[in-house]
């Protein structure tokens, strides 16, 4: 299988061809398809078996249509450490570099500012640590109605870090209708107790 065989758009599978993959991981293959159906999805799967593309890929294809309005953005992706999610971020601009979408890193240990700015902007990919995008939320400075598409990664560190409270609440900030993906290396029972509160019939493919 290939990865033109996944559903994914022309533009996408270039900027696939660039990065010099020809064949999808084991979670590509199971993932793509799915996500780009709308089906939430748990994905237990390890870093370094191409998980963040599995859910990059579909996200790129699926926010190409639509616009986002200022302070309220489509899509958020919710990441343990600033570092993970930098390395993310990496991966939009690698992947979507045909597209024209536009993202945000809410971290912390990085002036607010410019990212109340880039907020205002509106933005189709919001990437944030759990800390930094309460805080914004807090301020009035986000709005999370328009958050129809969330990925949960990393799920199990995110329960040794302690941030569960604050996933839940962020979860009950978005819309009802809306597609949730998780990722996580092992399904340790709160894990499995968030995943069945907040996803609808989802997936689950284990690699
Ligand atoms: P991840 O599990 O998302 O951290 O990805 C691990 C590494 O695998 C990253 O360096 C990716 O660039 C690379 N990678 C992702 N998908 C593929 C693929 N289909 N073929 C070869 N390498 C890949």
């Amino acid at each position: 299988m290939s990865f033109a065989d996944l559903g994914l758009s022309d533009q996408l599978l270039r900027a696939v061809t660039d990065s010099g993959y020809d064949i999808p991981t084991p979670i590509q293959k199971g993932a793509i398809p799915s996500v780009l159906m709308g089906k939430d999805l748990i994905g237990i799967a390890q870093t370094g078996t191409g998980k963040t593309a599995s859910f990059v890929l579909p996200m790129i294809d699926i926010l190409a249509e639509g616009r986002s309005r200022a302070r309220m953005p489509r899509s958020l992706i919710l990441e343990p450490t600033r570092e993970l999610a930098a390395q993310v971020s990496e991966n939009f601009e690698k992947y979507g570099k045909y597209h024209k979408l536009s993202m945000a890193l809410l971290i912390g240990g990085v002036q607010m500012g410019d990212q109340v700015k880039a907020l205002e902007k509106g933005v189709d990919v919001l990437i944030a640590t759990p800390g930094r995008l309460m805080d914004l939320f807090s301020r009035g400075k986000i709005m999370l109605n328009d958050c129809n598409l969330l990925v949960i990664d990393e799920a199990d560190r995110m329960l040794d870090m302690g941030f569960i409270p604050d996933i839940e609440e962020i979860c009950t900030k978005l819309p009802k209708a809306r597609q949730t993906l998780l990722f996580s290396a092992t399904m340790p029972p709160p894990i499995k107790k968030l995943a069945d509160k907040f996803l609808s019939d989802p997936k689950q493919i284990e690699v």
